[in-house]
């Protein structure tokens, strides 16, 4: 929830200084900087606020370097709302040079002209360009891209047993990057007796926006959402960086993370082909501290027969990745990610399941500089093709 500047003060001082936030907190394990705290930004906050401290760069700086990773909201006894004085203090105070800018915005909008770009974008990764030094900026992160899937409005089910109907959202990053996991979604769904609706009018979730504190581009792509979801029908999220930022912001409607959903389904009707092996299980923060529904993940995952599903030691801390946080502050997504992969190599992960696409391409960068073969995949997509589905 965005708060006024009134209620920002009034929240912020609900924080009794009592520190048992602190060690939960990335940013301030790597600069043991009280600035770089939980603590310490939430003072920052309201002095701002109150105008006792000016609203300048430095104030910037600390609330940049915040991962919005709200480790530190799950760990407060006091339950101060940490993610919605971060966001409202991004929308106050965040100078406007940096919002999202102008030119990204139409792309994100609009699927149909993401799709151009994602074209063109694959063409330069098969001439070979990407490597010759045409990639620039965030395109130098991308993994090799599919071509852009033409969704269907529904997706109903042939199972005899029915089940219901659900709509899916297809978020911008996943539909470009992931549309493996969205495929996968639709087969499980449609496996489990329940007809999927995907609204041609969807776009982007305006959690980026909403970091980078445009506020006018995250509520206008909310809006959008909101009226292309009026069915009311549960909304499912693959991203749960996509997923936690319309839990907190679309309260109207009835969102879930795709795993939590399909854990609590019916599965008697389908028998899952055995899986063997050990199956590493990465929280992201959104699911974690967000949604709060990664318990979900583990139990969706041992529904494989067979298959030992282990969590990633260290899950507690964020990744680095955190949105568009893995370009604009590279140095400590770095540290934090040079962590997760020190777990991954002390226990031998070769699977590992992930919920978000932005951990899963930080991940996945790290694992290539490293040269180091480990299966991401998101646990949909492992779970379906138990079911026989198969990527495309
Ligand atoms: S745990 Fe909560 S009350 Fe204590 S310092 Fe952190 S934010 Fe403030
Ligand atoms: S959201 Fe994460 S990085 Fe930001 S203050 Fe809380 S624990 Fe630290």
């Amino acid at each position: 929830m965005r708060l006024s500047i009134p209620n920002l003060i009034q929240e912020a001082e609900r924080c009794v200084a009592c520190g048992l936030c602190l060690p939960h907190c990335p940013t301030y394990k790597k600069t043991g900087s009280e600035a770089d705290s939980p603590r310490g930004r939430i003072q920052l906050m309201r002095a701002v606020a109150q105008d006792i401290l000016p609203n300048n760069e430095r104030f910037k700086a600390h609330m940049d370097l915040c991962l919005s990773c709200r480790s530190c909201e799950s760990a407060c006894p006091n339950n101060v709302a940490y993610g919605s004085l971060i966001d409202s203090a991004r929308a106050l105070f965040v100078p406007k040079k940096n919002r999202l800018a102008a030119w990204a915005r139409p792309f994100i909008r609009s699927r149909k002209l993401m799709n151009v770009a994602v074209r063109l974008l694959r063409l330069t990764q098969q001439l070979g360009l990407d490597k010759l030094g045409a990639g620039i900026g965030a395109t130098k992160l991308l993994p090799k891209l599919k071509k852009p899937v033409n969704w269907q409005t529904t997706y109903p089910s042939l199972a005899a047993n029915k089940q219901g109907e659900v709509s899916l959202f297809l978020a911008c990053a996943s539909q470009t990057l992931d549309s493996d996991t969205l495929a996968a979604s639709i087969h499980v769904l449609n496996a489990l007796g329940f007809d999927v609706q995907v609204p041609a009018q969807q776009t982007c979730c305006g959690s980026i926006a909403r970091q980078m504190g445009d506020v006018a581009e995250s509520d206008a792509l909310l809006a959008r959402n909101r009226a292309s979801f009026a069915s009311g029908l549960p909304i499912l999220t693959v991203a749960s960086g996509c997923g936690a930022g319309l839990a907190d912001y679309l309260t109207s409607h009835q969102v879930q993370d795709i795993s939590a959903f399909l854990a609590n389904c019916d599965w008697s009707k389908l028998t899952l082909k055995p899986l063997p092996q050990r199956v590493f299980v990465q929280d992201p923060c959104t699911l974690r501290n967000g949604q709060k529904s990664h318990a979900a993940v583990y139990a969706l995952l041992k529904k494989i027969p067979q298959a030992e599903v282990i969590a990633l030691s260290g899950n507690g801390q964020c990744c680095g990745g955190a949105g568009a946080y893995m370009l604009t502050q590279s140095d400590m997504a770095q540290q934090l990610l040079n962590d997760k992969l020190a777990s991954i190599k002390a226990q031998q992960v070769s699977l590992l399941a992930t919920s978000n696409i932005g951990c899963s391409l930080h991940i996945a960068r790290g694992l290539a500089a490293k040269n180091a073969t480990v299966q991401l995949r998101h646990p949909v997509q492992i779970v379906a093709a138990q079911l026989g589905w198969t990527a495309s």
